[in-house]
């Protein structure tokens, strides 16, 4: 391994593949040899494929269930996009190849799709330049704050904070800090927007800039931006937007045009790329002129010949963020799905998310507490006091719903909404299959009032009940075979 990236990192052009004859026991230390052979089961190939049918079966999807886990965007993700993917002359190109001498040549097809997804996402969202490099929403928030932190340090500002309001993903309060600054929380008002007032306190020079997950993680597009903006510009502050659920606005508006800097976006929710279990993802970053020469390399060019490049040759770059050109795999998929739908497809498709939320909401609302009565975006949020007066809390609600052969929704977060559920059908679902889930909250809140005390044997059809979630996380088993 050492040998591969010692030669890995010698240059562009100075990639080689370690000898075949190297002797790997030499260069081990001998107290990491293995003494003893592996004591690993003897099975027959039939009993393998058996056991690992069976898993497969256990696993919950898209593909086999309703999923309307908010803030997640569990999707439909179209199998003609997965065949795209696995076109051959996608598939079987070695990453390294375009930085070979004559490579470019070989991989002209691959860089244009990279440089045309960022000429769309630039369409999309009003923006000057993308990067498609980050390798997930949370890594697209990190390129985004460390771009913001090289535009203050070539500015020789002094900053030291970032402002997030209460109401967005959990995620933007630990990326900013990561990039090494400290984080202001603003309340958000009683209608769910943020505190104006408080905002107005919290804004000093030292302020870096402000993120914004945008609609909310309460399901409500923010009505104050273009003061928030002034603000925040008016102590040459940064303005992130958290696109994770772009698939809310896109074709609707454009984080570009309403006073923001940067933002990222997440294929796997608003594209369709697949989730795949917690990973890979995809999370470009856009930014406007301001950030632009601070983007990642390498970057995708077109020379005036029309031949796609990678290059290099941006000093000011913050450099790498991810091995290569990002998850490339995904980067083709959105692309398909993108051509595929088009101009006006990708409209109807957000108008159909907004839409069937607001039917669930609408729906639900008689039966559960709304948290904030407004027309909401991609998701609703409710908030289950009333059953929870019977005894009957959010999580009980989420284990009756998985024996009705249903994902649960998102439950107890927004943090700052009590007993928290949050429901986000998406456009890809049918009215049958949103009316039966209603159907099973409606039951469910009845039986909270017939039976409460039954919910706490909820779920009976799965293979384990209730797992004591707080020994899972700490006392994991990662291994299924045990020597002693
Ligand atoms: C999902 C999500 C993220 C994080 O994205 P990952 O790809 O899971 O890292 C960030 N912000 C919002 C609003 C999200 O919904």
């Amino acid at each position: 391994m050492k040998l591969i990236f010692e030669k890995s990192v010698q240059g562009r052009r100075g990639f080689r593949l370690p000898a075949s004859d190297v002797n790997v026991k030499a260069e081990i230390p001998a107290k990491y040899l293995r003494v003893n052979d592996a004591q690993l089961p003897e099975v027959s190939e039939l009993d393998a494929v058996r056991h690992y049918t069976h898993l497969s079966q256990k696993n919950f999807s898209i593909d086999t269930h309703f999923y309307p886990l908010g803030s997640c965007t569990m999707k439909y993700n179209p199998k003609f996009t997965e065949g795209l993917a696995r076109v051959s002359s996608f598939m079987n190109l070695h990453p390294l190849l375009p930085q070979l001498e004559g490579g470019e040549t070989l991989t002209q097809g691959a860089l244009e799709v990279l440089y045309d997804l960022e000429q769309l996402m630039c369409a999309m969202t009003g923006f000057d330049a993308f990067t498609l490099q980050p390798l997930a929403g949370a890594h697209g928030e990190l390129t985004g704050i460390m771009l913001m932190a090289a535009y203050h340090q070539s500015k020789g500002n002094k900053k030291k904070y970032i402002i997030i309001p209460d109401s967005a993903h959990g995620t933007n309060p630990a990326s900013a800090a990561i990039a090494g600054y400290e984080t202001i929380s603003i309340p958000s008002d009683k209608n769910g927007n943020m505190d104006l007032a408080k905002l107005k306190e919290a804004i000093t020079p030292e302020v870096a800039g402000l993120m914004m997950t945008v609609p909310s993680t309460l399901g409500l597009f923010e009505n104050n931006i273009d003061e928030i903006a002034k603000l925040i510009h008016g102590v040459d502050g940064i303005m992130y937007y958290d696109g994770a659920n772009l698939n809310a606005v896109l074709g609707r508006c454009r984080p570009g045009d309403i006073g923001f800097d940067v933002m990222h976006i997440n294929t796997h929710k608003t594209f369709t790329t697949p989730h795949g279990g917690g990973g890979p993802g995809a999370g470009p970053v856009g930014v406007n002129k301001k950030l632009e020469k601070f983007l990642p390399i390498s970057r995708v060019i077109r020379r005036s010949n029309g031949q796609f490049a990678l290059s290099y040759d941006f000093p000011d770059s913050i450099g790498y963020i991810a091995p290569f050109y990002g998850n490339f795999g995904l980067l083709i998929r959105a692309y398909g799905y993108i051509l595929m739908l088009g101009k006006q497809g990708l409209i109807d498709t957000t108008n159909h998310a907004v839409l069937n939320a607001n039917y669930m909401k609408e729906r639900l609302k008689p039966y559960y507490k709304l948290a904030y009565e407004r027309i909401c975006m991609h998701e609703s949020v409710f908030s289950a006091t009333l059953q929870a007066d019977r005894g009957v809390h959010a999580i009980d609600l989420a284990k009756y719903l998985i024996d009705q052969g249903v994902h649960p929704p998102t439950v107890y977060f927004p943090l700052i909404v009590p007993e928290a559920i949050m429901i986000e059908p998406t456009e890809s679902e049918s009215k049958p299959v949103m009316d039966e889930f209603i159907d099973f909250m409606i039951q469910a809140d009845q039986l909270s009032k017939d039976n409460p005390a039954v919910f706490k044997d909820f779920p009976k059809t799965m293979p384990i009940s209730r797992p004591d979630e707080v020994k899972a996380a700490r006392d994991i088993k990662t291994s299924f075979f045990h020597h002693s």
